[in-house]
């Protein structure tokens, strides 16, 4: 590279931001009018061209646009079908785009490796010469392997940008691909940029910057993402805070598969972001608790949520759980305390009976719940902790056999319930869930509660909900349960109170969009039950006190043991948290408590 197009170069860098919005059209207006609405919000754009139906005939339009869009920097990208685009033609035609491109103006140009490597050794000065600085692109659609190798083979050509995207597997390909990032940011003269495709990758996207990639890419809109797993950049800048997120940021995150459309992100993030915590959470898409742990322990995560189908399966790799935790035999809240050790928790319970004890006491109280799976578990659990006397509806009745055997609780025929008389039905079935199909379990006749609580939150307003209130009942929605449990998730990990009503307000406006997008004639209604929670919640309630608010300072814990990826490692702002006062309750770690009760094994 020539000294004047070192300077050239590092003023380009110092010009972009952290976040590339890429565009695609398959017309030049098209193009453009996406590009203008997202340079409203971030000035650092892809272009797409291979998306054009025409990419030579766009660029005359193309240049018009980026002359009247000055502060704007603009990457064109033509990348052919044989490595992942959608440009049809040869190499030498995307080049020949290329070449156009950085004529008209784009100031930088992103070709891939697999092209270069073909074409004229002369081509990279000609691009050079053509006023364009210039990424080299690696993308790997299949693994996470042989990074160091593929960056060997870019080196050479010295670019300005050097573009490696693998495909994660699990999540520790993300700490590969970190890894990476980190020993290349102090070795390479090119800036690199890295990003982990696929859903397990997501974590890259938010954590890859602070381990050293120069930006990360982003989708204008749900639904025009160029990449598996790509963002939208409102949900990069809003929820996960791109921006702010430095060496001092805390990492939590959610832990499960599917976990693609959760909720909990948006919610927690919101949470972290009101109540100023230095901190981001993560979706981590696994079914390997082993998996999970390799990446919690090196990041390192400060807390996890748990979900399915993982809420047993980690237990045996705690160090303690709560005893409410263990007597459930599921953990969906997970802490790293200050000595560095990881600590179980069940906020589902506090997510059910809190909700219920609003509205009723629940000593004596009946309850009938339907289904034996995890949830249901922390429902029959948690009433019976409060003194209530539980029946257990279940599809397979040995399971419910075994649940009430475990938690004091009885069964019931489902002919049996339209006789008896209870204060409180619970659903902890999937049944009702949008996109289930499956008959209602129980018809308007064998609603004999005063409350019904549907456990599903997505829709608002269940069909069960919708029946219990047109026979005039307490309708309590999912959703509250949703927000309380992770508002316990958040008092466990911060040992500040939860904004719950600001979660709820987010969560709530969220479901009503999906609700729309997916062409619902209105909004769902909000039950009686949740607008009572907005309407009255308390900005800051009282941090349940419970296996929750983390307490006082254990003594001294010896430090983390986890070897930390290099940014992470950098001193952290906040004080590391104790180990709340639940788990020291808990069974003393020497009786390994935690694996005790994996061996068990309850369900
Ligand atoms: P799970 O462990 O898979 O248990 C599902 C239960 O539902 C099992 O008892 C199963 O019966 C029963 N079931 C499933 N399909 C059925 C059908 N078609 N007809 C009759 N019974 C059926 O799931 P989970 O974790 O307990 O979750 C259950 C539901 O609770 C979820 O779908 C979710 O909507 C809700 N949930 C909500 C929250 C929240 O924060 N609001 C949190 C967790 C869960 P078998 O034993 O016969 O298989």
């Amino acid at each position: 590279m020539t000294t004047t197009n070192q300077i050239a170069s590092h003023l380009l860098r110092s010009r972009i931001g952290k976040l590339c919005v890429a565009i695609t059209g398959v017309t030049a207006d098209e193009l453009i009018e996406k590009a203008t609405s997202v340079l409203k919000e971030t000035t650092f754009l892809e272009f797409r061209l291979d998306y054009l139906a025409k990419p030579a005939a766009a660029l005359p339009q193309l240049k018009e646009f980026l002359a009247a869009n000055g502060a704007a920097t603009v990457v064109a990208t033509c990348r052919c079908k044989e490595n992942g685009g959608r440009f049809a033609a040869s190499i030498t035609a995307a080049l020949d785009v290329l070449m156009k491109a950085a004529e008209a103006g784009f100031q930088i140009v992103d070709i891939e490796l697999e092209s270069i490597e073909k074409l004229p050794k002369t081509t990279m000065e000609h691009l050079r010469n053509a006023g364009a600085a210039v990424i080299i692109s690696h993308h790997d659609f299949h693994a996470t392997k042989d990074l160091d190798g593929i960056y060997k083979r870019i080196e050479p050509f010295a670019p300005d940008f050097i573009k490696v995207v693998p495909t994660a597997k699990s999540l520790s390909d993300n700490l590969t691909l970190m890894r990476f990032l980190e020993r290349m940011e102090d070795h390479s003269k090119s800036s690199i940029v890295g990003i982990c495709m696929g859903e397990p990758g997501i974590i890259s996207r938010v954590l890859g910057l602070r381990a050293g990639s120069a930006f990360t890419f982003a989708a204008a809109n749900a639904g025009e993402e160029t990449a598996p797993g790509q963002i939208t950049a409102r949900t990069l800048i809003e929820t996960y805070r791109i921006e702010q997120v430095d060496a001092a940021t805390k990492v939590y995150g959610v832990a499960g598969n599917p976990i693609g459309s959760s909720l909990s992100p948006l919610m927690m993030n919101t949470a972290f972001r009101r109540e100023t915590v230095n901190a981001v959470y993560l979706a981590l898409q696994t079914s390997k608790a082993d998996d999970l742990f390799k990446l919690a322990k090196e990041i390192p995560i400060q807390g996890l949520s748990v979900t399915m189908p993982l809420k047993e399966e980690i237990i045996p790799l705690l160090e303690r759980t709560d005893p409410l935790s263990a007597k459930i035999g599921a953990v969906n809240t997970v802490l790293r305390a200050q000595d560095g050790k990881f600590y179980g928790f069940n906020t589902d319970v506090a997510g059910i009976v809190g909700p219920l004890e609003r509205r009723l006491s629940l000593k004596g109280a009946k309850v009938l719940v339907l289904g034996a799976g995890g949830a249901a578990r922390a429902a029959v659990f948690g009433c019976r902790d409060k003194g209530a006397e539980v029946w257990i509806l279940n599809r397979t009745p040995e399971t419910a056999q075994k649940l009430a055997r475990q938690a004091g609780a009885k069964t019931i025929k489902r002919e049996a319930v339209a006789k008896t008389d209870f204060d409180v039905i619970i659903n902890a079935t999937p049944i009702g869930m949008t996109g289930q199909k499956a008959a209602q379990l129980l018809g308007p006749e064998d609603l004999t509660a005063r409350i019904v609580f549907d456990l599903v939150y997505n829709p608002i307003e269940t069909p069960l909900l919708k029946m219990a209130k047109q026979k005039g009942l307490t309708a309590i929605s999912g959703v509250e349960m949703f927000v309380q449990q992770g508002a316990r998730q958040f008092e466990i990990w911060t040992g500040k109170p939860a904004p719950e009503e600001e979660m709820l307000r987010v969560v709530l406006h969220s479901l009503k969009q999906s609700a729309e997008a997916a062409g619902e004639v209105s909004a769902p209604v909000l039950p009686p039950a949740v607008a009572h929670v907005e309407a009255s919640a308390p900005a800051k309630p009282e941090p349940v006190a419970k296996p929750a608010a983390p307490a006082k300072v254990e003594a001294k814990a010896p430090p983390a043991k986890a070897v930390p990826l290099k940014a992470a490692s950098k001193p952290v702002k906040q004080a590391p948290k104790p180990v709340p006062t639940s788990v020291k309750k808990a069974v003393p770690a020497k009786k390994a408590p935690a694996k005790v009760v994996a061996k068990k094994k309850s369900r």
